[in-house]
């Protein structure tokens, strides 16, 4: 894990001229200390649009800059074929766990978000102190340590989960919590280490995927972001909707914003990017299904 001066002597080692900062959404004003401190090695450029995560490495747009290095906030790194190198500085928040609750069950799989990881062995500690047994599942592609989850990949957890009785998540909001809660199924607490939420967390059944059968009309949500690229699957749903004698029509972007989609026609947008998408739906003025949930379902599309 890099912190700001080990990113410094970085950049002076591989001598980058140029340098692209990249920054999650609420980095505000330390944005621009971080910029500040970077340009005693490098020049800086910042990267306008706030990121997602490792899978939103702005990649072709240092290309065109001319910049040969990135520098990555606020997540933990994937690794991309691209040939312009990355440094991602992850989060990391500390917490004592001292209140950390007991969960129901002796087998427990212990999961975390990457700005918590580091509590893991903490919490493996308070679980066998409890006298039960705590498990800590592979990560995943998009993941970079043992227990870690990100919000549309729970190998983690999936790798572990026939061998528990219950899993315990560390994780702030909801978003991550109700991803695995769907992904698994087994019962799933989530702590928040700072505010010492925790809750049970049940799967979403919101009904929203009975417009699959309703509607006509679908826009399939093509990303351009390096991580979050998933045309298979769209040309999958494409050719599932077609069949059953439904409209289905390919839209591609780098970020969608309700702009690109102002088309009335469309009655129903699919992504195939982030699932984080879903849940902007009120933005879009449309529902908004995940492709995960869409090809799940595609089997039961009777033809019109
Ligand atoms: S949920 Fe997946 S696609 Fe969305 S930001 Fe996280 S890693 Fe990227």
């Amino acid at each position: 894990m890099d912190n700001l001066s080990s990113v410094i002597s970085k950049i002076r080692r591989r001598h980058a001229k140029k340098v692209l900062l990249h920054f999650p959404a609420g980095y505000g004003p330390k944005a621009l200390e971080i910029a500040k401190e970077i340009e005693k090695a490098a020049e800086v450029v910042i990267w306008a649009p706030p990121c997602y995560g490792a899978c939103d490495i702005p990649f072709y747009a240092a290309k065109i800059l001319g910049i040969r290095l990135i520098v990555s906030f606020g997540h933990s790194g994937i690794r991309y074929k691209y040939k312009i190198p990355v440094i991602f500085v992850e989060p990391r928040v500390e917490a004592e766990l001292e209140n950390l609750p007991m969960v129901p069950g002796k087998k427990i799989g212990l999961i975390s978000t990457i700005q918590y990881i580091h509590l893991l062995d903490k919490a493996k500690k308070i679980i066998r102190s409890q006298k039960k047994r705590p498990f800590i599942g592979k990560h995943g592609p998009l993941s970079t340590y043992d227990g870690q989850i990100t919000g549309c990949e729970f190998r983690a957890a999936k790798s572990i989960e026939k061998d528990v009785d219950a899993f315990l998540l560390l994780a702030e909001g909801d978003f991550h919590p109700k991803g695995l809660a769907n992904a698994v199924d087994k019962p799933l607490y989530a702590f928040e280490p700072i505010t010492e939420t925790f809750e049970k967390v049940g799967k979403t059944s919101d009904k929203k995927i009975n417009f699959l059968h309703e509607k006509n009309v679908f826009g399939i949500m093509v990303s351009i972001k390096p991580g979050q690229i998933n045309l298979k699957a769209a040309e999958a749903i494409v050719a599932g909707l077609e069949k059953a004698g439904k409209q289905a029509v390919i839209f591609a972007a780098d970020t969608f914003t309700p702009d690109l989609l102002n088309y009335s026609a469309v009655e129903v947008l699919i992504t195939t990017a982030c699932p984080r998408v879903r849940d902007d739906y009120e933005m879009f003025g449309k529902p908004v299904l995940t492709a995960a949930e869409v090809l799940k379902e595609l089997p039961n599309l009777k033809k019109k």
